[in-house]
């Protein structure tokens, strides 16, 4: 399967861009990322293994297996069709487990290609499975007595719901919701450096990334200079089709969704906050396309702030100083990822820390975790409690039990009803 979607990494890019409209170079990444959670499933019998005490007690040896659980269930978002499902069907199946693929009803075709080419890898019929549908699909995942547990990817309301209602059913669920990404700016941090990083982290795929860039917090003296900066940057984005070799970000979904976020930039102003890009003026009429926006002197209780807008928009907030930085991520409902831009070790160790986001970057403004670590958030970001793939993916699609074992003469056995103790 790994060298399957290696040698058909374009077409299968092909198809993403062709039907979620990100470009083609942003749909390469996506598979990129995905690869990587199959690489790491390759070696997952090497995690497998268990510990084994010799003697533990006379005559007693005690080890421990992981089991697959049986019939596993995967929900996806529309935004990452190809990446999303390799983070939970490579380690679900490498765990022993078969898996049902329930893939967004917006972009359901690369979910088809990656269950064609798990048929020419010579995987059993019914290991890997797919079922199209929306909300009707997904409740009869949920309440399906074979199903054994349920990894979601999605939206906060329906995380919450999937979580709810999964566990009511006695299933295992970890349901991984929005964000609002926040990047902290020091100002001793390379101003040039962190407005690539944040233009690149708001804009990519249109911004319809949970881990995109959605707030620069500019501490104290930097925000006039930073403003600019990410202002100068702004006309030089592509918008276009991916079938335009030169674009760089593509349409939003759907007309809904890019009404939605144009709505956060249009309602600004009135707001208190200060539009400094309006993207939303120069939006072409054919597809669902949305130039990038900028907007100043965000403040919580403005729904630009308060809610995911999950479009091309960055917000701009002002602090003081780092501690009302961090205290303003700290109170959010969101903590799926952070990042912080400083040239100072101490203050950025402190951060990683004292931040209560499951991913921080450090200079690093999408820090989506390689796939030997695991990947989750924090509060509104994730019901459950174990991160999607790497370690506690394994985790989460395995059941431990511990084996404790004896081979004695049947002439020493005899009857005693005292609690097994060690001897
Ligand atoms: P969504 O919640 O609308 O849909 C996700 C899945 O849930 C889809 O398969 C959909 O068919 C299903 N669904 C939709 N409505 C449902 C309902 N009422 N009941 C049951 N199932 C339902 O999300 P989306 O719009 O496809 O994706 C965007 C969202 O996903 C954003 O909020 C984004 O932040 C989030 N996201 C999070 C992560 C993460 O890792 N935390 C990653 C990618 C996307």
């Amino acid at each position: 399967m790994r060298e399957l979607v290696d040698a058909n990494r374009k077409e299968l890019a092909n198809i993403v861009s062709l039907e979620h409209g990100k470009v083609p170079s942003d749909a390469m990444g996506e598979i990129a990322r995905g690869l990587e959670n199959i690489e790491f499933a390759c070696g997952i019998p090497a995690m497998l293994k268990g510990g084994y005490s010799e003697q533990a007690s006379g005559g007693v040896d005690v080890y421990s297996i992981r089991q697959p659980l049986g019939v596993v269930a995967g929900i996806t978002p529309f935004n990452f069709p190809a990446m999303v499902p390799m983070w939970m069907f490579a380690n679900a199946i490498m765990c022993g487990n078969t898996f049902v693929l329930k893939p967004s009803e917006k972009d359901p075709s690369a979910a088809m290609f990656v269950a064609d080419l798990l048929r020419q890898a010579g995987l059993p019929e019914g290991v890997f499975n797919v079922v199209h549908g929306d909300k009707i699909a997904v409740d009869r995942l949920l309440e399906h007595k074979d199903i054994q547990s349920v990894s979601f990817v999605g939206s906060t309301p329906i995380a919450k719901y999937v979580y709810e209602t999964g566990t009511k059913n006695g299933k295992r669920v970890q349901a991984l919701g929005g964000a609002k990404n926040h990047m902290l700016v020091l100002p001793d941090a390379d101003l040039d450096m962190a407005a690539d990083a944040a233009v690149s982290a708001a804009y990519g795929s249109a911004g319809e990334r949970c881990m995109a860039v959605s707030v620069v917090l500019a501490v104290d003296t930097v925000a006039d200079a930073l403003v600019e900066k990410l202002k100068s940057r702004i006309p030089n984005i592509k918008v276009g089709p991916g079938t335009d070799p030169s674009a760089e970000m593509g349409p939003l979904i759907s007309r809904e969704h890019r009404d939605k976020v144009a709505s956060f930039v249009t309602n600004a102003n009135a707001e208190g906050a200060k539009v400094v890009v309006d993207g939303t003026d120069k939006a072409k009429d054919a597809g669902f396309f949305l130039n990038p926006s900028l907007i100043d002197n965000v403040k919580p209780g403005m729904k630009c702030y308060d809610e995911e807008i999950f479009g091309p928009v960055l917000t701009v907030m002002r602090v003081k100083s780092y501690q009302e930085g961090l205290d303003t991520i700290n109170a959010n409902q969101f903590g799926n990822g952070t990042a912080i831009f400083t040239r100072d070790g101490g203050v950025a160790r402190q951060f990683q820390f004292d931040v209560q986001v499951g991913m921080v970057g450090i200079n690093v403004p999408i820090p989506v975790p390689v796939s030997y670590y695991s990947f989750g958030g924090w509060k509104a970001s994730l019901f459950g409690d174990q991160h999607m793939y790497g370690p506690e993916g394994i985790n989460f699609f395995t059941r431990g039990k511990v084996v404790t074992s004896r081979w004695p003469d049947p002439r020493t056995s005899s009857v005693n009803l005292g609690f097994p103790q060690n001897r």
